[in-house]
């Protein structure tokens, strides 16, 4: 028994000696290392490290192999009187000007009003959503819940935006106004507080910035959850979140689970029967 422990600890000490260390496995990006003797600018020969990411040499700089990024012009801020603009590689979803691009859940002309350049539900007029459908995206949108404040929890400056047309992250009045922690601003409702309560004052614009990586379904489940981070008022309050399930609303208690679905489907913007106000929505479509 003893020669072939010897040979094994022979084998390990050779390979832990390699200058040729092996691939790491792990998810992610495959990575290699080795070294190489080579003579430097006085001649003397040195020992020389290389590393691959994916096949691809750190700091390569040929565009064959390493294309540069693409350039884009990047978006204005906005201010509290005046809508920032999108960066120049953005779906423009609405930029005060029109309500194209938006339709009532049927597909129909929506009720929501256009007015001074911001877009506002109205009496009962439902749902809004996007004529386009998304997948995993990048979205940024801007609104503001009424600035005279009128009811409490809940019912305070209540909308919401639906990714695919599923999955909440809650529009809410929280400043100074108390709810469910996993109902309130910035929530992926029922299932996900947010790390902060980043709220503004009632009427004043807040942001959302919100990069979703939908779910994929294989045979009627759930194969990979969808994450969501999210900033509101450039504070991160979602972190990369891996959702477990759907944000529909059960009862009081209760909240649907994953539902499968097409790789794509609109925004929605809810009408809760509150009229908050909207501004400065685009999106940049994502790879999954
Ligand atoms: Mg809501």
């Amino acid at each position: 028994m003893k020669t072939p422990i010897l040979v094994l600890s022979m084998l390990c000490l050779l390979l832990c000696l390699s200058p040729m260390s092996m691939a790491v496995e792990y998810d992610g990006p495959e990575i290699k290392r080795w070294t190489k003797m080579e003579k430097d600018d006085k001649g003397e020969m040195k020992e020389v490290k290389y590393m691959t990411i994916d096949g691809i040499m750190v700091h390569e700089d040929d565009p064959k192999i390493q294309p540069q990024p693409t350039v884009i012009t990047p978006g204005t801020e906005s201010s509290p009187e005046n809508a920032g603009t999108a960066p120049s590689d953005a779906i423009v979803l609405f930029d005060g000007s029109s309500l194209k691009s938006w339709t009532d859940t049927k597909g129909k002309k929506t009720k929501w009003k256009l007015d001074g350049g911001a877009l506002s539900p109205t009496k009962v007029s439902g749902m809004i959503q996007t004529r386009q459908k998304f997948g995993s995206c990048q979205l940024h949108l801007e609104w503001a819940t009424p600035g005279k404040t009128e009811g409490s929890g809940q019912g305070r400056g209540n909308s919401g935006v639906f990714l695919m047309g599923q999955y909440e992250v809650q529009i809410l009045d929280n400043y100074r106004n108390t709810t469910y922690p996993d109902g309130q601003a910035g929530a992926l409702y029922g299932r996900s507080k947010p790390l902060v309560n980043a709220s503004r004052k009632p009427g004043e614009w807040q942001s959302y910035d919100i990069i979703f990586h939908r779910p994929v379904f294989e045979n009627g489940e759930v194969v990979k959850r969808a994450t969501f981070t999210v900033f509101h008022n450039g504070v991160l309050i979602q972190d990369h979140y891996e959702l477990t399930g759907g944000t529909g609303w059960e009862g009081g208690s209760s909240i649907s689970g994953y539902t499968p679905h097409a790789d794509q489907g609109p925004l929605q913007l809810q009408d809760h029967g509150n009229p908050v106000l909207f501004r400065n929505i685009w999106v940049r479509e994502l790879e999954d």
